[in-house]
């Protein structure tokens, strides 16, 4: 029986260096044998990984059909009807978009989930001026905010893909986007409370935003202070 001389593990006659640190074997009792039976499988079995996104998909779904429909019998039983149930089932439907489609979709495929979402989220907000709120808010407030949001993670997700690969100007690239989003809301909120726009709070809050962008883009620049960050940060 042999041992490596530099790290101590046990040797096979048929192995000529140590496996773990690649020493040659030296013993002058126990010469190199290439015929002895190798210590390893010559062959490598790949496994497939299992997939359980099917089985997954079937428990979300029950678990989001069963208070939708105890909802709607409740609804149907009690109130006949009132449709308050609507919004409940609504709801576990819109969530079900969310989560079951981002099973099956791949990575790149972000736009297919983000129009999918897009859909949900405004068929739902529907559901909600139909079965409860009243007054033109949906078309006025929440479809701009929605197409707001979605624009702006589109331009961003597609920016961080394609162009702008260093952390930290993608984080300056983000916390850029909070005034843009924050002067949507302003707009959108001005021009369905009052009928009229005028900014105040959304530049308040957007200055310091962009100041901290600004920082973040000029910290990149600085290499040393980026060595600095990942050694800190074990980056
Ligand atoms: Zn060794």
């Amino acid at each position: 029986m042999s041992y490596c001389v530099n790290c101590g593990v046990e040797l096979a006659p048929s192995e000529r260096v140590c496996p773990l640190c690649g020493t040659e074997a030296v013993n002058p009792r126990q010469p190199f044998d290439k015929a002895a039976p190798k210590p390893f499988p010559a062959r490598l079995d790949i496994f497939a990984p299992t997939d359980n996104r099917g089985f997954l998909a079937l428990v979300v779904t029950i678990v989001l059909c069963l208070p939708a429909a105890v909802c709607l019998a409740c609804d149907a039983a009690y109130t006949h009807g009132a449709g308050w149930s609507m919004l409940v089932a609504g709801a576990m439907a819109l969530l079900w978009v969310f989560i079951v489609p981002a099973m099956y979709v791949r990575r790149h495929a972000v736009l297919i989930l983000g129009v999918l979402d897009t859909a949900a989220v405004l068929g739902y907000l529907w559901m909600i001026e139909h079965f409860a709120a009243r007054g033109p808010w949906l078309v006025q407030l929440a479809l701009p905010l929605v197409l707001l949001v979605d624009f702006l993670f589109a331009a961003d997700y597609f920016l961080m893909a394609r162009a702008v690969s260093a952390r930290l100007r993608r984080a300056a690239l983000a916390v850029a986007t909070v005034p843009l989003f924050l002067v949507g809301l302003e707009v959108c909120l001005d021009r369905y409370l009052d009928g009229r726009v005028s900014l105040s709070w959304s530049f308040i809050v957007s200055v310091p935003c962009l100041l901290f962008a600004l920082l973040l883009v000029v910290l990149d620049r600085r290499e040393r202070f980026k060595r600095e960050m990942r050694k800190r940060l074990h980056m």
